[in-house]
């Protein structure tokens, strides 16, 4: 595949985007219905093949842009089926995709930036420092490849990715216009047609990206809490000194109201042993949660070299969860799955160069991936 940085991508193009650029050159914008149709349900590249639009069209298109996949690095597979791919942003960095098979369903964590400029400090992917943005294409494309590889895999299955979410490297509220293009086309029935209840974005707290959010997508909203005040939450997750608690629930709350039909707003929660797990502290969040329209996700903490926290044991994460079921939430406890391939949550580091010198300040080492090969399904 050629790759022009000048020509338009376009797997980072909406329906509504498309239908313009088709009244420009002269075209009906139904002709949005075929061409979408055959980028991201046919996965075709070559818009000379496209044989339902005229030669006049397939050739305006070719010169005007392309489809550009970025470039896997890597594909590795976890004992428990879980997929990693490492790929490689037009910028030169890599970033991560996780695919994570579960008993009827199975969900992409797809990655928004080339690191992460918020520094949480229990997040291998925030050590690694701040790349770059990656484009609306880039984060459609994970998708579009990650279908495509298991679609093969699993060739008897009608829908293998059948949930997205935007929680793998990066903020993406901090690269706010990208995700929500590629979101609409995430949704859109001539992308990828996945319910707006199984497209979740995933935020540090980003309060003024939620309400800004709120005016472009209707899809899920995910917010990492991990502690049940300020106090605790200014040393975990730093964002919180600029947009406090209580602004961030706020926003949630109008996050949701827009949403409307009873949706809610997931909770995540990472377990650090001896810092935010202790059985007050899940009386506490359960205090601060009281009518906040919400699920609560408990994230086991996955560890990582010289991150300096734990997991806690079994029975803290139950008794943490017990407490906050007792007092009527909804709690699911996030199952740590592909950790031999360093798959799990807050594992991913990609091959960033970091733009910010936090590397330096951690002392943190360039992530090593070895070149595997393996077979998906091979599990
Ligand atoms: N920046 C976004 C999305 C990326 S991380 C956000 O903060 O929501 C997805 C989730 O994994 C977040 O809740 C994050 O806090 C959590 N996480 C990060 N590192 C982790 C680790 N080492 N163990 C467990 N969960 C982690």
């Amino acid at each position: 595949m050629s790759e022009d940085l000048a020509k338009t991508d376009f797997l980072g193009v909406t329906q509504d985007q498309f239908g313009s650029l088709l009244t420009e050159l002269g075209e009906k914008p139904y002709r949005t219905l075929q061409i979408m149709k055959w980028i991201h349900h046919r996965y075709l590249d070559d818009f000379h093949q496209m044989l339902d639009i005229s030669k006049k069209l397939r050739g305006q298109l070719d010169e005007m842009g392309e489809i550009r996949e970025p470039e896997i690095i890597t594909e590795r597979v976890s004992k428990d089926g879980t997929v990693k791919w490492l790929m490689k942003s037009v910028s030169g960095s890599a970033f991560e995709t996780v695919f994570i098979p579960e008993q009827g369903r199975g969900t992409l964590c797809v990655s928004s930036q080339v690191g992460c400029a918020l520094d949480c400090s229990f997040c291998s992917t925030g050590k690694q420092g701040f790349n770059n943005n990656l484009t609306a294409g880039e984060i459609v494309a994970q998708v579009r490849i990650a279908r495509k590889a298991l679609e093969s895999a699993y060739p008897d299955r009608k829908r293998v990715v059948t949930n997205v979410v935007l929680m793998g490297m990066g903020e993406p509220l901090l690269n706010l216009d990208n995700v929500t293009s590629a979101v609409d086309i995430l949704m859109d029935d001539l992308g990828y047609g996945i319910s707006k209840r199984k497209v979740t974005i995933s935020t540090a707290g980003v309060v003024p990206g939620i309400y800004k959010l709120s005016e472009t997508t209707d899809a899920s909203l995910a917010i990492s809490l991990h502690a049940p005040n300020n106090e605790l939450r200014d040393q975990l997750v730093p964002i919180n000194r600029k947009y406090p608690i209580e602004e961030l629930l706020t926003a949630c709350r109008r996050y949701a109201e827009n949403l409307g039909e009873k949706r809610t707003i997931t909770v995540e929660y990472t377990l650090l042993d001896g810092i935010n797990d202790q059985f007050s502290q899940a009386g506490e969040l359960a205090h601060l949660l009281q009518g906040f329209p919400c699920k609560i996700n408990l994230i086991p903490f996955n560890p990582f070299p010289g991150s300096g926290y734990k997991r806690p044991g079994s029975l803290a994460v139950q008794a943490f969860r017990d407490r906050l079921m007792k007092a009527g939430y909804n709690v699911t406890v996030r199952t740590t799955r592909g950790e031999d391939i360093n798959a799990a949550c807050g594992q991913l580091v990609g091959e960033v160069e970091d733009k910010t010198r936090r590397q330096e300040k951690y002392g943190h080492k360039k992530s090593r991936n070895k070149k595997y090969h393996v077979a998906i399904g091979a599990n």
